[in-house]
Order: structure tokens, then sequence, then C-alpha cells
């Protein structure tokens, strides 16, 4: 077997950096085999990026919208261009299905980009001579200056182009720190970014620990606004370290989202949407359907069709265009969702369909139901991150709001009914950033993304994504000079 690949470890001033820290290897974890060696990067790395970006942002900032756009524009098109290389990479850091990268990550990720050089060119402020006789206002947006962001290993790309671009697209520059154990997409978007016109500094990447790299950069004081995707758990230590300087913050954490299923639902949609909302991405999504809460006169055949469904999902080699459910992210993790499954079943809960480690290479996990529950039980309450749904009965319509609402998390949710009140009221009263109804999953650049409660606060897309990324100031103007 040939060495793998060495990487840099980081893109710092439209340059590959490399670093000497310790060596990491980036492996396939549907194969077992490494696929890349990387250098970590450490404080100084993390140092000499904020400093690249700091010297960069004035000037980006001070570009028209429409330059920003243009090279927003011109990234999409490269990226489209190298779509076959940023779709191989991520399947192989991650294990993915190639037909998500194909159809997903990628194109979501150039749709957002597009609808960010779009939105560039729309930064109006406002100005007024109403509110006093003596004075005009007007406000200004401007850019928060520099953004450290830190990004989880799920969807390596469109978790960093969901909070790089509206960054960009708003005159920021930013350091960007991907999960260390999938740094390939990133570095290849800084590349492409580069090649495209983006200005050297604007985007810089910094490839290193969690709690090494990832913490110097929350804890900064040359970083104006930290933006995290990732856990609740490490969300709360990126506020504590954003903190200590008193940045700007947005999170994006972790969710265990209810899929609620009322007795007037269209059953086969039902089973074919939460089955695919737990399967999507191997359940490693924070939006994927995780608790079904079902009306009790179709409990037992929503079990007995998500069951069916599951066991002939197409399980295997990711890069087979036919598969369903790549593995996940690592035998690491695999351990961590065989565990809480091992443990639900061990307190009583029957393990419908799935639950069994394969034997051979990769981290494969089955689709697996696990019914009979118990509302205080770990599996209920904590996020999985595999392709594991729950599900129980519900006693009426109360009873299954009460139950959606059951968890400290607050990202996504769904409502399956085809009555129309009943759709009003599970929108109105589920306490998530997003409410579908007879769908789960779905989303689109224009509508934000964000959570409630342990879920996080502040957007990702859309244009309330871009207002994070921008200052609000008031300039006052005496106008009795020009007056009289
Ligand atoms: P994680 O919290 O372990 O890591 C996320 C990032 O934080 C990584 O880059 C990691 O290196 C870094 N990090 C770890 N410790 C750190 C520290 N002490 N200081 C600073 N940075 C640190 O999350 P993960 O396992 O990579 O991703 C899975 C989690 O992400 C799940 O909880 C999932 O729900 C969440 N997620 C949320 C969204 C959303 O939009 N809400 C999207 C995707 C993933």
């Amino acid at each position: 077997m040939s060495p793998p690949t060495s990487i840099p470890s980081g893109w710092i001033n439209g340059k590959p950096h490399h670093s000497t820290g310790a060596d990491h290897i980036v492996v396939n974890p549907a194969t077992d085999q490494p696929v890349a060696t990387v250098k970590l990067a450490g404080r100084g790395d993390v140092d000499a990026a904020i400093a690249s970006a700091r010297a960069a942002q004035p000037a980006w900032g001070r570009a028209t919208p429409a330059e920003r756009a243009g090279v927003l524009l011109a990234l999409a098109r490269a990226l489209a261009a190298q779509s076959e290389v940023l779709i191989a990479e991520e399947v192989a850091h991650t294990g993915k299905p190639i037909r998500l990268a194909t159809e997903f990550d990628v194109p979501g990720s150039i749709d957002n980009i597009e609808f960010f050089a779009g939105v560039a060119r729309n930064l109006e402020g406002k100005a007024s001579a109403e509110y006093s006789g003596d004075h005009t206002s007007s406000i200004r947006r401007e850019p928060v200056g520099v953004v450290g962001t830190i990004t989880p290993w799920n969807y390596p790309l469109q978790m960093a182009v969901w909070k790089v671009i509206p960054a960009l697209a708003a005159g920021c520059a930013v350091v960007l720190k991907p999960a260390e154990i999938t740094p390939l997409t990133t570095l290849t978007m800084a590349r492409i970014a580069t090649e495209a016109g983006l200005p050297d500094g604007v985007l810089n990447i910094v490839v290193g620990a969690g709690p090494d790299a990832g913490a110097h950069l929350a804890g900064h004081p040359g970083v104006d606004m930290v933006t995290f995707t990732g856990s609740s758990a490490v969300g709360r230590q990126v506020m504590t370290q954003a903190a200590t300087t008193g940045a700007r913050i947005q999170l994006e954490l972790g969710g265990k989202a209810p899929f609620v299923v009322f007795d007037d639902a269209d059953l086969p949609a039902a089973i074919h949407g939460a089955v695919a909302a737990s399967i999507i991405n191997g359940g490693q999504d924070c939006t994927a359907a995780t608790r079904a809460i079902v009306a009790p006169t179709l409990h037992d055949e929503f079990v007995d069709g998500v069951a069916d469904l599951m066991s002939r999902v197409v399980i295997g080699d990711p890069t087979d265009p036919a598969t369903d459910l790549g593995s996940l992210i690592s035998r690491r993790h695999r351990e961590k969702v065989a565990g809480m499954v091992e443990r639900a079943r061990a307190a009583g809960a029957r393990v419908v369909t799935g639950g069994a480690v394969p034997d051979g290479r990769g981290a494969f996990y089955p689709p697996t139901l696990v019914a009979d529950v118990t509302e205080n039980s770990e599996i209920y309450r904590e996020e999985v991150f595999g392709p594991v749904l729950t599900v129980s009965p519900f006693i009426d319509d109360d009873d299954a709001i009460r139950r959606a609402n059951d968890t400290p998390y607050g990202l996504a949710a769904s409502a399956w009914t085809r009555d129309v009140y009943r759709a009003q009221r599970a929108s109105r009263e589920i306490h998530a950033g997003c409410v579908w109804i007879n769908d789960h999953i779905p989303i689109i650049s224009e509508m934000p993304h964000g959570g409630y409660g342990a879920s996080g606060f502040g957007k990702d897309m859309s244009t309330y994504s871009l207002d994070e990324y921008l200052l609000i100031k008031h300039v006052m103007s005496d106008i009795h000079g020009v007056a009289e």
C-alpha cells in the first residue's frame, strides 16, 4: 500500500500552509484505509491565519457589493467545474453515499454561494428625516470584521459554506477550523476560491484539533465574531471561550427532532419520510428524525412499515450510486451509537430491526428502529447521531405536542397530518427553529436554519444569516447649516 498523501495544515494568505504539529491520519471510515496525513495546526498557526485575515479584511470590506458578488459567483462556477473532486473527497473522508454528495452536499453548497452572491448586492440601510426636525438619520450596515468559524465532520463542505459565504458576502474575512478528521473539501474550497479571484487572506483555513486550535481561535482577541456548528457540549465551551474577548457569537448545535404522526396522516408517506429522514447521512444530521411520536391507532402499522422499509435500505460501498446508507464517521462513533442501542435494549426497549454491528471493514451500522422506549431513557433523550429511530405512541394531540417539546433541543421537527388546524397548531406550538408539515429534511438557501434552546442561536442560510455578520450604525447629521 502506498503511503497516504500529505496535505497542508491549512490555507493562509492565499497559499497552502504547513505546520510542524503532530501527524494526524485522515481515514476513509468505509474502508479503514488512510487517505491523507496532515500535520495539525497549533496556536502559532492560528495566530498567523488571524493576522492574515486582519490584514485582508479592510480592503475586502470596502470592495463594492458587486465586486464581492462577482468573486462569489466565480467561486460557485469554479466549484461546479471541479465538483467531481469535491464529491470524491467528501465521500472518502466521511463514508457518506456518493448519491448524497452528488445530489446534496456539493450542489447545495454551490446554490448557497449563488444565493449569497445575490444577497451581497442588497445591503441596504435606511435614511429618515422624520424623527427630528433638526437632523437626518441614516443606518449603515458594516461588516463585523474577522470571523472565526469552527465546523463539524458530518457535512464538511456545506457546514463551512453556510458560515463562510454569508460572512464573505457581508465583507468579513474568515479563519475556518474544520473538524480535523474531515479537512479535505474545505482545503480544496479555499484553493479554488483563491484561483477564482478571492483576495489573499480573506479566507484562511487551519486544520487543527478542537481543544487546541479551535479553543485558541474561539478565544482570540483578533477575532470579532465566532461562529460554530457542532455539539451542544462543545458549543457551550466555545461560548465560554468567546466570552473572554466579548466576541459576537452564533451557534448551531445538536438536535433531537420529533416526528409526529397524527391519526389522519398519509401513513405510507409518513413511513417513507421517517426512514428517509432517520438514515440520511447515516443519521449523522442535526435535523434527522430521531423520535417518532405516533397516534395509538397507527402505531403498530407504522412500526411494521418502517421496519420493512428499513430492512430494504441498501447499505454498503459509499462510492456505489445505488447505496442509500454508507458508513458512519468512525469505528469509535459506531461504538457510541451501538452502545446506546444496547443500553436501551438492556433497559427493556424492543429493537424491532437493525441494532447489530456487522463484521468486516468499515464503520457500518444498519438502520435501526427501537420501540417501547421510556420517556426518561437515554436513547429517547440524548442525541444518538446514527441511523436510529425510536417510536412511541401518544395519547391525544395535547400529549403529542408535549412529547415533541419534551427535550432541551429545538432545531427541527415534523408533523404529519391532513388536517389544516392540526398542522397550524403543531407549527405554532412545537418549540423548534423549523417545523415541517408532511415532510422532514428539505432545506433551501432562501430560508433560515437555526435552533431554539440547547440547539443554539442565530441563523444559517437566508438573509437572516447575512444580518449575523453585519453591524448596524446610526449616523445622525445636523441639517441646520444645510437648510438655512
Ligand atoms: P463537535 O462539537 O465534537 O466538534 C465540532 C467542532 O468543534 C470540530 O471542528 C471540533 O474540532 C471543534 N472542537 C472540539 N472541541 C473544541 C473546543 N474545546 N474548543 C473549540 N472547538 C472545539 O461536533 P462533531 O462531532 O464534529 O459534529 C456533530 C455535532 O454537530 C452533533 O451534535 C450535531 O447535531 C451538530 N451539528 C449541528 C448542526 C446544526 O446546524 N445545528 C449541523 C451539523 C452538525
